[in-house]
């Protein structure tokens, strides 16, 4: 594992919780239902191998229920895992979290043996808002900008249920740019690191593709639902732009602030119920991503062998 390039407390974090994973019997990954393989983070996934694991997909509020049963069948079908969706404001489904994780470790439980569960999941993606549900009570604090850290915190679920949760994981490499954007569109990454027109045109297509009746509808769009599917993205902006009054000062559109009305029209659900990705479309975009990876690399290290073979010998003797 490449880890190298690591900021110092990156490894740091990365140390503490391989050191309580050793401790603990059940991982819940907070996944975002919306994008549930792209919010999933590889490191944690090498991390977690062979742990029994309850996948949640939260905000399920937000997110197209015929696809969360597609990605919920296709967790469950995996050795040792779980898969429930979840909002994580609602109390009632949140409490069916400790069953299931009960039943992940039925050799568990009881003062003598208390389940010991560690939750863990993206910035953003709903860890502090489940966790208050969870107890009633404020005891993490929800933000609503990614990367703010926290220490590690452990709450009892139960008598014999403890939960821990930890400071959030950096991601090693976004490989895949199909999920960049995604997760850029979700609201998982700070704004500066990344350009919000770039992104606001790559979910566009997205919804061109799945949804051109809502993006009609949500921005009263000339034309039928077949010609705003077939119109080029960025002229889609651009008339939603004139629509939301995103101008600049001489009255032309502000693509800039159209984006932002796009992105936040998706994050708040204005534009209905949206998932961006099928384990299908995931699976593949991920192959390919990992396979332009390996390739890049072994040309890195062909041109690092030629380099070496045609520098003069050095007469220094080491
Ligand atoms: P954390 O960084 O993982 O701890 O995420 P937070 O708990 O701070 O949540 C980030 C944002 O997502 C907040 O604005 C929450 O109100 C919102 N949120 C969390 N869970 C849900 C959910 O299930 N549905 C919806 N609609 N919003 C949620």
């Amino acid at each position: 594992m490449g880890i190298q390039w690591f900021p110092g407390h990156m490894r740091a974090t990365l140390r503490a919780l391989s050191e309580r994973l050793k401790t603990i019997d059940v991982v819940i990954e907070l996944l975002d239902a919306r994008l549930p393989g792209s919010s999933a983070n590889p490191l944690l996934a090498e991390l977690i191998a062979g742990k029994p694991t309850l996948k949640v997909l939260n905000k399920e509020d937000l997110a197209d229920p015929a696809r969360t049963a597609q990605w919920l069948q296709y967790y469950a079908a995996r050795q040792a895992t779980r898969a429930i969706a979840l909002h994580a404001q609602m109390a009632g489904p949140a409490r069916v979290l400790v069953a299931e994780c009960r039943r992940l470790a039925p050799h568990r439980g009881g003062m003598a043996k208390p389940l010991r569960v560690l939750i863990a999941g993206i910035p953003n993606v709903g860890k502090s808002t489940l966790m208050n549900t969870l107890l009633g009570r404020r005891v993490a604090q929800a933000a609503d900008e990614p990367g703010v850290t926290r220490r590690e915190q452990r709450v009892a679920l139960a008598d014999d249920v403890y939960l821990f949760d930890t400071p959030g994981l950096l991601w090693p490499k976004i490989v895949a740019p199909d999920s960049g954007w995604r997760l850029a569109a979700s609201g998982a990454i700070g704004r500066n690191a990344y350009d919000e027109e770039d992104v606001a045109l790559a979910l566009l297509r997205q919804l061109q593709a799945d949804h051109p009746d809502r993006l009609q509808a949500r921005y009263r769009l000339p034309g039928t639902a077949a010609e705003v599917a077939a119109q080029p993205a960025h002229e889609l902006l651009q008339a939603i732009g004139r629509r939301r009054g995103a101008l600049l000062p001489g009255g032309q559109v502000d693509p800039h602030k159209a984006a932002e009305a796009v992105l936040g029209d998706f994050r708040s659900g204005a534009l209905g119920r949206v998932t961006l990705e099928t384990p299908q479309a995931f699976e593949a975009w991920m192959a390919a991503a990992h396979a332009a990876e390996a390739q890049r690399q072994a040309e890195r290290a062909a041109a690092r062998a030629s380099r070496r073979r045609d520098a003069p010998p050095s007469d220094a003797g080491v």
